[in-house]
């Protein structure tokens, strides 16, 4: 087997060229400043591949089919290289990671997601030390899960969230140990890095429909009823606290009712940064599953919502959904 690392880019600031519009991705733009970091590595950097999607995007522009395409394309290589690099905006960096997690079962080799606040042809960018990072990383065959590289921490990809918009530590993951700090040295915490086991998969292909809510005080149950139509498969409710939400609000609950009686998931998440969904500790969080929701517990919206629409995706039968939807399938929960 080759020590390679293949680097795949899809776009986002760390390759982006300036136009009169803003920061845009480039065809080519990327690979002279990689060539240039690895021919001044001195041999610190694993032999490096190098490809790019046929059309870069800034990462907004995201769709399930691009998690589709990066899953396919990372599988497809799977063979070839040791570990894999994914260059790729931080806007929804965290959605591809935790969709890569799912769509990749037991893969068993490293996959770090990274880019950059700024881009790597500007003299303070970011992306150089990210990049460099995200290659010794990707070498490390016992980091053999999906992560993201973002500045000094290297994270879960699925319990990974952008916390900061201009800040070069743009990435945290709240709920979760970091997997290694990035400093002098690379120190893995390895009491919490996954084992990989298993045979590897690609489960790319149609992903369900999938949404996601926030409550406030005030939400509207017809908004509610108006969302859980078709061709919507499943629901993440950003609750309260412990998972709490208007329980007084008769119309909401039936709302959920009419969601769950006609096969949508729905699953309760936090909107806390820390904690988890705590099913029972309030009366406001048990009205919410009684009317048929399930618990999240610690996962974020990002996970939450690619890992149902991976299930979804599957054909599973909802009652199946909604059992995974609590269980671990890739690090991404804890109960
Ligand atoms: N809009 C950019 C993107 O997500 C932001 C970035 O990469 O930092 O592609």
């Amino acid at each position: 087997m080759s020590d390679s690392v293949l680097v795949l880019h899809t776009g986002g600031t760390i390759g982006m060229v300036v136009t009169p519009e803003g920061d845009a991705p480039a065809a080519e733009a990327l690979a002279p400043h990689l060539s240039a970091i690895v021919e001044a590595s001195c041999g610190e950097l694993p032999p490096i591949a190098f490809c790019e999607l046929d059309r870069l995007i800034d990462s907004s522009n995201a769709t399930p089919e691009t998690w589709c395409t990066i899953a396919s394309m990372l599988y497809d290589r799977r063979d070839e290289h040791a570990g894999f690099v994914v260059l790729h905006g931080t806007d929804t960096m965290a959605y591809t990671a935790s969709a890569l997690s799912f769509l990749l079962p037991a893969f068993g080799k490293p996959v770090v997601v990274t880019g950059s606040q700024i881009p790597i042809s500007r003299a303070r960018s970011d992306g150089r030390q990210n990049l460099v990072a995200a290659l010794q990383v990707a070498a490390m065959p016992e980091l053999a899960e999906v992560s993201l590289l973002f500045g000094e921490v290297l994270l879960r990809g699925n319990r990974a969230m952008k916390v900061d918009a201009s800040g070069f530590d743009a990435f945290d993951s709240p709920r979760f140990p970091p997997l290694a700090e990035i400093g002098v040295e690379i120190a893995v915490n390895r009491s919490v890095v996954r084992a990989p086991a298993g045979e590897p998969g690609l489960l790319a292909g149609r992903l369900g429909q999938v949404a996601a809510v926030r409550l406030f005080p005030g939400f509207s149950a017809s908004i509610l009823a108006n969302i859980c139509r078709p061709p919507l498969q499943g629901l993440i409710i950003e609750a309260y606290g412990a998972g709490n939400g208007p329980a007084d609000d008769r119309e909401f609950l039936s709302a959920i009712e009419r969601a769950v009686a006609q096969g949508i998931v729905v699953v309760v998440v936090t909107q806390c940064l820390r904690g988890a969904v705590r099913p029972g500790a309030y009366a406001t969080g048990s009205a919410l599953m009684r009317a048929g929701a399930v618990p999240g517990f610690d996962m974020t919206t990002e996970a939450a919502l690619t890992k149902l629409a991976v299930l979804l995706g599957r054909g599973l039968d909802t009652a199946t959904v909604a059992g995974l939807m609590q269980e671990d399938l890739a690090g991404e929960l804890t109960r």
